[in-house]
């Protein structure tokens, strides 16, 4: 992935406007189920991703971006949701939580990798910076993981049951 800053730039934003969205409905979902302290933190990641976001679109003042394809910045939607659809409205906090964390660690795989393999200083310095922060929010995810509970019926839908043991 050896990016110029334009190119990274248009990626950084469209991936936290994106997050920005999903934690967004996420939220919505989480109050519907009066889950308040899940909702509250998927609020927090909405406004923490919201301020990335403008931080990178300062940052690309006077930079012309490129246009991106979607499936290039898109969170991944677990297999049982399909499309473009709205999110199941049954969805557990548990779930939702899974669900937000496999998409924080693909953004910190793909920080990780642009900052590992960019020819362009620029582009290094600010994907390892980014990738610093995306580790941060794996790690409080992870922490909330820990404290809920962890219902059976989720079980059937659990990223971890497909892969091995
Ligand atoms: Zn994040």
């Amino acid at each position: 992935m050896n990016y110029t800053l334009p190119e990274f730039l248009a990626h950084a934003i469209a991936l936290e406007r994106e997050a920005a969205d999903r934690y967004l409905e996420l939220a919505d979902m989480m109050e519907a189920h009066r889950n308040d302290p899940v909702s509250a933190l998927f609020r927090d990641m909405v406004h923490f991703s919201q301020l990335h976001h403008d931080s990178i679109v300062e940052r690309a003042q006077g930079v012309t971006l490129p246009q991106l394809r979607s499936w290039e910045y898109r969170w991944s939607v677990p297999p049982e949701v399909g499309g473009e659809e709205a999110f199941d409205h049954t969805l557990e906090a548990y779930t939702a939580l899974r669900y937000a964390r496999e998409n924080e660690v693909r953004a910190m795989e793909y920080y990780t990798n642009v900052g590992m393999h960019s020819t362009e200083p620029e582009v290094r310095r600010l994907a390892s910076e980014f990738a610093a922060e995306e580790t941060e929010h794996v790690a409080a995810l992870d922490e909330w993981l820990a404290r809920t509970h962890r219902p059976s019926a989720t079980w059937q839908s659990d990223p971890d049951r497909s892969r091995p043991a």
